[in-house]
Order: C-alpha cells, then structure tokens, then sequence
C-alpha cells in the first residue's frame, strides 16, 4: 500500500493554510467542513478567502511565510505560486513532525487529500497516490451515482441505535448477526428514501423481538414509457436487487432484462392463457410473495400512481403489515411529449395539462366534458383508443372547435414510434385510416401545431403518409 488511509479528527484543532489565492480558498473551505479552526499565512489575498476572513471564518496572518511559523498547528496546506515558499513549508512541517500537504506538488506533501464522496457521516475515500486525478473524478461520479443520497439517513440512524443493540445483545457475534439481516431487509430502503419513522419501529420491533422479522418487501417501480434510458437510477438500483419481478405487459422485455439475472421474473400481463391476472390476485401475490422473505419489485408501465392502480396495490401491501416504496416513472404523457415534440404546456398556449382517462364504457364516459373543452389546456387521454370517436364528438358537442389540433401517439419514446395528427373533426378518420395500436395515447390542444415549429414533423408525418398509401 503505497498511503495510509486515515480519517483525521480536525474539530476545533488549528489548522494552517499558506497562501491566499483560489486554491487557498477551496483548501480553507475543505478544512472548515472538517471542523478546523483555520489560519491563513499571506502577504496577500483574493476574493474568495478575503471574503472567508471578512466573515471570521478564517484568521489572517498578514505576511510572508517564514520558518517557526507553523508550530502548534495540526496539519498544514500551502497553496502559493512560489516554489521556494511551498519548499519552506514542507520542510519546516517535516521538521516538526506535522502532516503537510502542497498543492499539486506530489513530491511536497506527507500526505494526499483524496477525492471525497459524502452522505452525511458516511465518506468515501479515493486517490490514485497522485497518479490520475482525472481517473479518481471519473470513479468518484460513478460512485455518486451509485449511492443514494440516503444513504446519510441511513448511516445516522444505524449510529442512533448502535448503543441500544450493543446493550441488547452481549455478544458481538450476535450484534454481527442482527446488524447483517437488518441491513439485508427493509430497513435500507426505508431510511435511504427518508422514511426515518418506520425504519425506527422496524428496528425497535426487531430490538423486542431479539431478532429482526423474516420480511420481505414490495418496490413500486415505475419503468416509464418504454425507451429504457428513461428509467430513473433508483428504479434501476432496486431492479438490481429484487428477487422477483413482477410486470405487466406494457413493460418492454428489455426493461425487465435489466434485473438480476437471478429473479424470478412473474409476468401478470399473461397469466392464465393471456388474460390479465385480476386486480385482486395481484394484490395478493405481491403480498405472499413478499411475506415469504422476498424483495419484490413491481414493474409497472409509466408511473406507478397514474392510471396505474399503484395506489390499491399499496393499500393491499401496507395493510398486510409490509413496508412497501413507490418509485416515480416518467408517464406516457410526459414521454410522449418529449419524443413527439409537444410541450404540455406553453405559456402562449396551454396554461395547464389533464391527464384524462379514456377507458370506460359508460357513454358519457363519466366525464366532466364542459371542463375539458375550457381554453388554455392540453388534454392527454390515457387508454382512450378504442373510444377516439367519442372523445372526439363529446369534446365538439360541449363546445371545443372541430379544428382544435389533435393527436395519437403510439408506442411513444420507442423506436417504433409513430403519430397522427388530425383535428377535432378528422381524428376518428386519421384514426380509421392508420389503426394505430395499443398503447395509445390521444393529445388535445394547441401545443400539438408546436411539432412542426420543433421540427418534428418531418419523419413522422411521413410515416403517416406512408401508411395511407399502404391503406389505399
Ligand atoms: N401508468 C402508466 C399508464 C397506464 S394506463 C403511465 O403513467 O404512463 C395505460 C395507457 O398508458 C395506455 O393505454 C396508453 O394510453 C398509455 N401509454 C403507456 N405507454 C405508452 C406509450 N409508450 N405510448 C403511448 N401511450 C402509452
């Protein structure tokens, strides 16, 4: 090993900084953090430390650095342009036996500063011995990505409860063992995404009972509109650690792909010669699977809370006493918008956006139609397909004109993709003519003229006009 590495204690003991420049200042910044009470040794400062010691947050010695100057400090950074200073100071730390470090000047320094990723108390530290900092930057984003931002709740929380455990258990051995299935449960998830309360009673529970529940728990992951780029991180982590998958068909092969290639993988889209499993039964199959110990992860189309009954599948969870998340996705409406080139909103067009459902057989469709023809708004009906004809005709009957711009956007962000644009009026038309396939969804509004001016009319109009051909 070519560095010890150490976390130094640096509370309330001095430290002094040699230079009063911009690198200066982010070295002062990085010790302030660690708590230090800093010096600062310049003849000279800029900006950013003028400012540092304008508001007492560091002390300045006004003048040039020379020897005895640096007895009683703890740890010493220089950061001047002046070879002979840095030298100065490096030899007079080694003197007196305190650590120093000079800026980019590996040859110089007793110890490195590393590359830091932060959660809370938890730090990550990383170095190259001086080699590539450029290769620690890349490896240090890569682990920012890696780690959720909740992993600082976490780490207070585990450090909250080490004296009770240590307390409930004598042994070490059994406080490995309680910690270790702790750690492997629910817990983690709870108190990374912040939901500090039932992490508590998870493990005050686990406290009483001398060992923590053989509990799984249900993810509500939403898997977006399909393109798998637009999966956020975090559904991607829990995909990684599921244990099974469950799905439904508007998830594509490739999203589900990106499980453990270990899960077991339930497609509820399918079960019992194609039919869709029913509601209740998947209710109940996350439940048991869940209570058998497994990390389940249900993958759903979109949103998991946006015509996605996520919200029943929750209550379903969460009543048989199982910790259960919800991971936003990005919903077909926001997809489609995107990758069909029209903005929900515009502050010149449309000053808000509905998310309507389309899919009933009720005729009036048990909607408020007088709402929906009001001015200003983009409508998105969500499973609206097989009813194009009547979305359309109610929308003109309350009112809207039969030249309102509209569209049909199928299998949005895929590369498949196409879509139809229309009216009001030549919709259920453009909709007969070019049979697009489920899913679907129908746009209403002003902000669909906008593909043209975004240039995305081109291809896809084209498209349309191929099919026409093909139909006629
Ligand atoms: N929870 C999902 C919606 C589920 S309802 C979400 O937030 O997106 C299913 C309907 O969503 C489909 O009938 C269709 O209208 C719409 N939909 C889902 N994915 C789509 C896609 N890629 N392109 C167009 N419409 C889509």
């Amino acid at each position: 090993m070519e560095n010890l590495p150490i976390f130094m204690n640096l509370k309330d003991r001095p430290a002094l900084v040699v230079g009063g420049g911009t690198v200066a200042a982010r070295k002062a910044e990085l010790l302030l953090l660690a708590g230090a009470s800093v010096t600062v040794i310049a003849p000279r400062v800029r900006n950013e430390m003028r400012r540092m010691i304008d508001t007492g947050r560091v002390v300045w010695r006004e003048q040039v650095f020379g020897p005895g100057l640096v007895r009683g400090f703890r740890i010493v950074i220089a950061a001047t342009d002046n070879e002979a200073v840095n030298r100065l100071v490096f030899e007079e730390c080694e003197r007196h036996a305190i650590p120093v470090n000079v800026a980019d000047q590996p040859e110089l320094c007793s110890f490195i500063l590393p590359s830091i990723v932060e959660r809370g108390p938890l730090t990550l530290a990383l170095s190259t011995g001086g080699r590539s900092p450029i290769l620690a930057r890349l490896l240090k984003a890569r682990l920012e990505a890696l780690i959720p931002a909740g992993f600082g709740h976490l780490t207070e929380l585990l450090g909250r409860y080490r004296g009770a455990v240590k307390r409930r258990f004598a042994v070490q051995e059994a406080r490995r063992h309680f910690w270790e299935r702790m750690l492997d449960g629910p817990l983690v998830q709870l108190a990374t995404s912040g939901r500090i309360a039932q992490a508590e009673r998870l493990i005050e529970e686990a406290l009483e009972a001398g060992q923590p529940a053989a509990l799984g728990e249900v993810w509500l992951i939403g898997a977006g509109p399909g393109d798998a780029d637009l999966l956020t991180l975090k559904a991607l982590r829990l995909l990684q650690q599921a244990d099974v998958v469950v799905h439904d068909r508007l998830v594509p092969e490739a999203i589900v792909n990106l499980a453990r290639r270990e899960a077991e993988r339930i497609d509820v889209g399918k079960c019992m010669n194609r039919h869709t499993l029913p509601q209740e039964e998947i209710n109940r199959l996350l439940v048991d699977l869940a209570k058998q110990g497994k990390r389940v992860a249900r993958l759903k189309g979109g949103d998991p809370f946006i015509f996605g009954r996520g919200g029943e599948e929750m209550e379903a969870v969460i009543e048989a006493g199982i910790p259960c998340l919800a991971v936003p996705g990005i919903t077909a409406a926001a997809g489609c918008a995107a990758a069909a080139g029209m903005p929900l909103t515009h502050r010149d067009h449309a000053q808000s956006v509905r998310f309507v459902t389309g899919h009933t057989k009720k005729d009036d469709m048990g909607l408020d139609w007088r709402a929906l023809v009001a001015e200003g708004q983009t409508l998105v009906f969500y499973m609206g397909l097989a009813n194009v004809e009547r979305i359309c005709e109610r929308l003109m009957a309350h009112g809207m004109r039969p030249d309102m711009p509209a569209a049909i956007v199928e299998r949005g962000t895929l590369p498949d993709q196409r879509v139809f644009e229309g009216t009001l009026a030549s919709l259920p038309e453009v909709a007969r003519r070019t049979e697009p396939r489920s899913p679907s969804l129908i746009v209403v509004g002003e902000v669909v003229r906008l593909r043209e001016r975004l240039g995305f009319v081109e291809s896809t109009s084209a498209s349309a006009a191929d099919l026409s051909l093909f139909a006629a």
